[in-house]
């Protein structure tokens, strides 16, 4: 059994006063693992006590000191990963090859992206010709992450910040509580001075908006729902602070005739699936050419009833439970929704897989003859659950994927390269993939519309902790 304190001024403490206990669910078998201690307002205000403090000497320090003390925290990443990919497929039932290939590599796979931006980032240049242009950390950061990819969120934000001088108070999910609590003591073992980063475990009504109101709070980076997003802009407008927004997705994924049908759709289904669902910049909408859409239906049908969902310990190729029981329930709601709306069923459906009768396992599920208007194409239904619209041309393809409150990211299918770069131009998303391209940690990880008004990873993320001072002077 775990239990999950605080993390504030460089020791564990207990929360001040009155306070909730959550306990850590694992959604592989629906077992206790540990506890968690729900912070208040006083703790979020302690945490940010000490951020505010420890900014004054360490934002002062060099940049070389600051690159040693990050290259040591990379080091205790990679000298404890096998227990962070333990913590992750426990907290939220990634399964033990996505855990320890995928999502425990974004610890040091973000720091090490970070330092390579910061060795030819502009810190200081030339104003006009009076004048030096320089860069300093903004201030305290407040770090709101979400329960899926959880290491991911959380060092995306906290490399850049800790490199560019800023002291930080993370709130990590509380579905997602072990990854974190192993950060900070990473965070501990490299040897950070007390008050640079802090932890307070919450939920987000409670802890959320004493942190994004704060007055001595000057960023709050926060990944998550698009509602809970909007949440936090409007509790921190008041004290003007910067916020950056990375939130929901419903991602378009364009087949054209022309490409490798099978194995497009084999690659959308799985990619779709992957994370059990659960990624922010999955391709949720598969936009198919009429010509090849009966055809695609059946490959989609096989590639779907093919995916094999198991315990998170399992091996292999899988997908594992839904991370909280909350989200399978939000699952079962919306494929009863697009059942009721008319889509047709090609495989999966309600209910849990045969032989998981314990745990948050939904069944892979994909929809057919799908309209971009239904709720099914519209929502955010972070699951398993693929949708299917058919196309006739080009520009109807590229008028229904921009038809979406969102633009996180979209994929093209398509072996004619002028026609894909045609359209990757026009479609209005932070990324676009063609034929399967991944995306590395130094491109820019953010979306347009309701997605979010950031962009993180690289010197993208770095970009977000500094605030420019230009010094003029006389000759
Ligand atoms: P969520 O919005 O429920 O919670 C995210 C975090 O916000 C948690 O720490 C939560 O406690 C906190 N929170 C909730 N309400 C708050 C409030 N009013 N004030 C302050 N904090 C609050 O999201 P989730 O269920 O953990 O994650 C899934 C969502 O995150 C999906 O919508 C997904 O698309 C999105 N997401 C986006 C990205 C991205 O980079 N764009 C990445 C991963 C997940």
């Amino acid at each position: 059994m775990t239990r999950c304190n605080f993390y504030i001024d460089g020791a564990w403490v207990e929360p001040l006063g009155k306070h909730t206990v959550h306990s850590i669910v694992s959604p592989g078998d629906e077992s206790v693992v540990g506890e968690l201690l729900m912070g208040s307002a006083d703790d979020a205000n302690r945490a940010v006590a000490a951020a505010k403090k420890a900014f004054e000497s360490y934002s002062q320090t060099t940049m070389a000191y600051r690159t040693e003390m990050l290259q040591k925290l990379q080091a205790a990443f990679e000298r404890r990963y096998t227990e962070m990919a333990q913590a992750i497929s426990t907290e939220m039932g990634a399964p033990w090859d996505l855990a320890y290939d995928s999502q425990a590599e974004c610890g040091p796979g973000h720091i090490k992206a970070t330092l390579e931006a910061a060795k030819d980032y502009p810190f200081s240049s030339r104003s006009g010709n009076n004048g030096d242009l320089i860069s300093e950390p903004i201030g305290v950061c407040v770090l709101i992450t979400p329960r899926t990819w959880p290491l991911n969120q959380i060092v995306s934000k906290l490399a850049p910040a800790l490199l560019a001088g800023c002291t930080v108070v993370l709130k990590p999910s509380e579905f997602a509580p072990l990854s974190a609590k192993l950060v900070a003591e990473f965070v501990h073992e490299a040897g950070y001075p007390a008050g640079v980063f802090n932890m307070v475990y919450g939920d987000g009504p409670v802890v959320g908006p004493t942190l994004s109101s704060h007055p001595d709070v000057d960023l709050v980076s926060f990944t998550g729902s698009t509602a809970a997003g909007i949440a936090v802009a409007k509790s921190a407008a008041d004290t003007v602070k910067r916020v950056s927004q990375e939130l929901g997705g419903k991602s378009p994924n364009i087949v054209f005739a022309d490409t490798d049908l099978d194995k497009a759709i084999g690659w959308s289904v799985r990619k779709c699936m992957s994370n059990t669902g659960q990624s922010c910049n999955a391709p949720t909408r598969l936009l198919v050419e009429r010509s090849v859409y009966d055809k695609a239906c059946v490959l989609a049908a096989q590639h779907g009833a093919a995916v094999q969902v198991a315990h998170p310990s399992t091996r292999g190729d899988v997908i594992g439970p839904l991370a909280m029981k909350r989200q399978f329930e939000t699952v079962q709601r919306y494929i009863q929704i697009a059942i009721d709306e008319g889509a047709r069923l090609l495989c999966g459906g309600l209910g849990r897989p045969e032989g998981l009768s314990k745990g948050y396992y939904a069944r892979p599920t994909v929809f057919a003859d799908v309209n971009n208007q239904m709720r099914i194409a519209r929502e955010e239904v972070f699951g398993p659950v693929l949708v299917m619209i058919p196309f006739d041309t080009e520009e109807e393809a590229i008028q229904i994927a921009n038809d979406t409150p969102y633009g996180l990211a979209a994929y093209i299918q398509c072996q004619d390269a002028t026609r894909a770069q045609r359209v990757a131009r026009r479609l209005r998303a932070g990324s676009v993939s063609i034929n399967g391209t991944g995306q590395d940690y130094c491109s820019p990880f953010g979306g347009f519309k309701q997605s979010g008004n950031g962009r993180e990873w690289g010197r993208f993320g770095l970009q977000d902790y500094l605030e420019y001072k230009v010094i003029n002077y006389a000759h």
